[in-house]
């Protein structure tokens, strides 16, 4: 962006001071990378933005009394965003003289989010001010879902659940504790509390999110997830609505936005014409589940036409061995690869791609083409999407990666790199030694691959009689309304016998915590203490979130020592209560468990949460000197600027990096494919003469061809494949009004449950109504505002119909975050955002919801809560959605096959049924698909894929399947 001329008019406001003077030189001169300034002049650019020095006494008007011009004084720390995963720097605006929280702003000294945020970072303070947020921790009364609470001690809470936690430890019962958690933060924290105890109790939400795409992304290079270099790049492709919404997207969208500016031109592969889709040079509407089709075909014509990068794909592919294993009646050259390859794929011609996804095939071969002559500055990024909705969408990510592997713009500047490179991994105190069992509720025997813990299959598992959880920890996470099958959560979460004492920690209400046993009360995003780091450029730092309330109490003299006694109410955090936690359950340390949670600077005490993190950051690289410029201690600078960056973004080709002298003592190199081993595992790659460390996979390079696939039972997918998903055009009956449904988009100002609770932002976005294509509607008679009746496998829903151009025809699409609930006898919560509802269950499995009432006006200490002019919260869809879990990967499968009809005359907007017989008989389906372990040498998982919470290895131990065992 270039210095504009001012307008008359714009000349005269800004010489009367009405607007700041935008146009004085340089203002606008953002043309140069970001990161080529030093933070100092980035925050100069953010002119308006208060320096650092004056943030603890900052003096601006009060807009609110406008237009007198009142001073209000206040205190700025700096703190993280907790709306989504991106972890955006925000400060906030404490008013020195009432001591509140008033607003939220960017923190220009972030080396993620630059000082800019999206809507959902200010709409904090919404969060913080709820009037309907839970302050003190509560205790279920009477039977568990009856709604009834008592307040109770956080010495209550501990104890009970401290006492259970000791007892089934000490029955040798670890596998039934688990610690379950939606939107994870906190590096490692963790994997310090759950290892200290000795269990193998992590579960995560990460296939219902994002664990297809890196099963896709891990079979490649043994890296599961991508970090593309956008602002640097001449064309960017996206499998999603990744400008607008998605991973690191606030990040990644103003990095998309600087290599547009610099020229690059911008793909997107979506059915939905996306805000993200409307900012692109191509909009490709493919048919859900056929993007690999696609991908295949823009890979084909590179191949054919010469377009790819010989030397990396010599270098750094795996190409010997694919021959050798797939054409070894042919010498092993590398035009035989190529041309291997031209004959492996030559179906895949741009008509065909169009027959299945409707691509047209000339906007194939042009981006084909504009792919290749990018060359290594070529970046993409699948995330949710597409590899989270299909059968086989994990392989929409590995044939996206195929294109960056045949131009070479793996790791490359203005490529796409691994997210590990640009990444921080702390060092603790006391780490404990990885945990010695393995819980097959997490990782049943059936999904040997699954990227993560089968959590989607929990409820079913239970059902079985598999086990029990008999001390369960829910944390930003809300299955009941979240995950597919919200009905058979409820029936588990009702009985005592599957799920022993559940204790939901959260911030807000919400329908999971309604079947709770204690309901414990976390800080939001600015009363809590967490580390955050991630992949949002070609560079690496860290961000500490912190409790701001309690740090503007240390700064002002009075310093608290727990962060509820400078929270709201008795509001805690995560990391002290599991801690206390901790030493409750082992409080002689006989257990061993205790020694973990001591001061490393204070033998045989209970570690501060200061001193955890002074602990952390004296071992980031650069901080120490850094703060000591400064003249404070580590800790002290991570209060006082909220971020540090460690590395400013010259982290490409790491691959390439050398292994030392002492590395390679006592190595042997494989003479067939160049591996370098150190007993017995590979630990580099002989590349041109030079021993690289190369990537983490059995060959160091990137997979083309995967043996692992051959040894765990699906030779069929060794290389890159297109599978033909469970909602294929073949498999819908047409004449039966079947249709595909698209469920996974995400509304930019909204995030799954967190959003409820912040008027700002439920104000903006609060229906949910099916996306339908004017053709479809003509057919079916319908027009926006009729009600639609979409009947899954299990069930059914009724909604409205939006007609719009921007669906592609043939699929209607339903957004998903909205269609929240609370029933008469729940606390009342989010009711910005819920509607009350009646639930019915008929004994055998029969559950029918349907809408009491909307949203209404209401009187609280918020005086906006009386303004409330929205009725409509939309229509619950998840609940109605059977489990679909991938038989290789283990990602949900998020797209449905729907029927469509019109409903009955009795059938209300709302109106959902569900029969949870029949989502157990889907789940059977899904199950018999599965390829069990074991697979070689009876492990249970390929010893070199990473697995969330690593148990012990050694041979023999827990990650072996014992012979004897069926
Ligand atoms: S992208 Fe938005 S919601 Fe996400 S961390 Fe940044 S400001 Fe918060």
């Amino acid at each position: 962006m270039g210095y504009k001329k001012p307008s008359f008019i714009e000349n005269i406001a800004e010489k009367l001071g009405i607007i700041p003077n935008l146009h004085k030189e340089g203002y606008q001169e953002f043309d140069k990378d970001m990161r080529h300034f030093s933070d100092e002049e980035v925050a100069q650019m953010y002119e308006n933005f208060p320096p650092p020095e004056k943030w603890d006494n900052w003096v601006e008007y009060d807009p609110k009394t406008w237009p007198k011009k009142d001073k209000k004084t206040y205190q700025i720390i700096p703190t993280t965003c907790f709306n989504c995963e991106s972890a955006c720097g925000l400060t906030a605006f404490i008013d020195k003289e009432t001591n509140e929280v008033k607003k939220f702003e960017g923190n220009p000294y972030h080396p993620g989010s630059r000082g800019r945020n999206c809507a959902k970072g200010p709409a904090t303070i919404n969060q913080i001010n709820d009037p309907d947020r839970i302050l003190f921790p509560l205790k279920r009364k009477g039977k568990r879902g009856d709604g009834d609470w008592e307040r109770v001690s956080w010495d209550d809470a501990l104890d009970t659940i401290a006492n259970r936690i000791r007892k089934a430890i000490q029955e040798d019962r670890h596998n039934e504790i688990a610690y379950h958690v939606g939107r994870p933060g906190n590096e490692k924290f963790m994997n310090w509390i759950l290892q200290g105890w000795g269990i193998d109790g992590h579960n995560s939400h990460t296939n219902i999110c994002s664990s297809g795409a890196r099963f896709g992304y891990n079979l490649w290079y043994g890296y599961d997830r991508p970090s593309p270099d956008h602002a640097e790049a001449k064309f960017i492709l996206l499998v999603s609505a990744h400008l607008e919404s998605g991973h690191y997207f606030n990040p990644h969208a103003q990095r998309i936005i600087e290599g547009k500016m610099k020229g690059a031109k911008l793909a997107t592969m979506d059915p939905r014409l996306s805000n993200t889709a409307s900012m692109s040079d191509y909009w490709m509407p493919s048919y859900p589940g056929t993007e690999a089709a696609v991908l295949l075909a823009m890979a084909l014509i590179i191949l054919q036409e010469n377009l790819y990068n010989r030397e990396y794909l010599e270098n750094w592919t795996n190409w010997k061995e694919y021959l050798q294993a797939r054409h070894s009646d042919k010498p092993i050259t590398f035009e035989n690869y190529i041309a291997a390859m031209i004959e492996e794929y030559k179906e895949f011609t741009p008509e065909y791609a169009e027959k299945e996804s409707g691509v047209k095939a000339e906007m194939i071969i042009e981006i084909a083409h504009k792919i290749g002559e990018a060359g290594e500055r070529f970046a993409s990024h699948n995330w949710r999407a597409a590899g989270a909705s299909n059968l086989g969408g994990w392989a929409v990510a590995r044939c996206l990666h195929f294109l960056t592997a045949l131009t070479g713009a793996v790791g490359a500047k203005g490529g796409t790199s691994p997210n590990s490179w640009n990444k921080f991994k702390p060092t603790q105190p006391n780490p404990p030694k990885p945990q010695k069992k393995w819980n097959e509720l997490h990782f049943p025997k059936e999904y040997p691959l699954a990227f993560f813990e089968m959590s989607q299959l929990l409820p079913h598992f239970l059902k079985e009689g598999r086990g029990k959880m008999d001390v369960y920890f829910s944390r930003v996470f809300n299955p009941v309304w979240t995950y597919p099958d919200g009905f058979t959560w409820m029936e588990m979460f009702s009985d005592e016998t599957k799920f022993g004492l559940h204790a939901a920690l959260t911030p807000t209400w919400n329908e999971t915590a309604f079947y709770a046993d204690f309901v414990l009360p976390m800080g939001l995003a600015s009363e809590r203490h967490d580390l955050n780091s991630y992949a949002t450029h070609g560079g690496t730092w860290i961000a500490f979130r912190q409790p701001v309330l309690r740090e503007a109490a240390r700064r002002n003299g009075k310093p608290v020592k727990l962060t509820y006694e400078a929270n709201p109410g008795e509001v805690w955090e995560e990391d002290e209560f599991f801690i206390e936690l901790s030493w409750r359950i082992d409080p002689d340390g006989s257990m061993g468990i205790r020694k973990h949670f001591e001061s490393p600077y204070r033998p045989g005490e209970k570690i501060t949460i200061d001193e955890y993190y002074q602990y952390v950051f004296e071992r980031v690289k650069g901080l120490p000197e850094t703060a000591k410029k400064e003249g404070l201690t580590e800790l002290q600078y991570m209060q006082k600027y909220g971020a540090f960056e460690i590395e400013k973004g010259e982290s490409y080709k790491m691959n390439e990096r050398l292994l030392s002298e002492e590395q390679l003592k006592g190595t042997k190199v494989n003479p067939v494919n160049d591996v370098i081993t150190k007993d017995g595992n590979p630990i580099g790659v002989m590349v041109k003469g030079k021993p690289c460390i190369g990537f983490p996979t059995p060959s160091r390079k990137n997979e083309f061809y995967s043996q692992t696939m051959v040894d765990w039972k699906w030779p069929e997918y060794a290389t890159p494949a297109y599978i033909k998903s469970h909602i294929h055009n073949d498999v819908l009956d047409k004449s039966k009004g079947e249709y595909v449904l698209v469920p996974t988009f995400r509304l930019p100002t909204l995030i799954h449950t967190r959003s409820g609770n912040a008027k700002w932002l439920v104000e903006i976005s609060n229906r949910n109504p099916i996306w339908m294509h004017p053709q479809d509607a003509k057919k079916w008679g319908f027009q926006t505002g009729d009600l639609v009746k979409l009947n899954t496998d299990i069930g059914y829903f009724i909604d409205k119909v939006w007609v719009t151009q921007s669906m592609k025809p043939g699929v209607v699409a339903c957004s998903h975050h909205i269609g929240r609930w609370r029933r008469p006898q729940d606390k009342t919560g989010n009711r910005w955002a819920t509607n009350t509802v009646n639930i019915e269950g008929d004994g055998h499995g029969g559950w029918k919801m349907n809408t009491i009432s909307g949203i209404k006006p209401y009187e609280s200490e918020d005086k906006d809560s009386k303004r409330i002019f929205w009725k409509d919260g939309g229509v619950h869809q998840n609940i109605t959605h059977a489990v679909h879990p991938d038989p290789i990967s283990g990602m949900h499968c998020w797209h449905q096959r729907v029927r469509i009809e019109k409903p009955q005359k009795d059938e209300k907007y709302g109106d959902i049924f569900v029969d949870t017989n029949k989502s157990h008989e889907v789940f059977k389906e899904w199950l018999a698909m599965t390829r069990p372990a074991p697979g070689p040498n009876g492990e249970r998982r390929p010893l070199w894929f990473n697995r969330a919470f690593t148990p012990d290895k050694s041979e023999g131990g827990c990650y072996y399947i014992p012979k004897d065992d069926k």
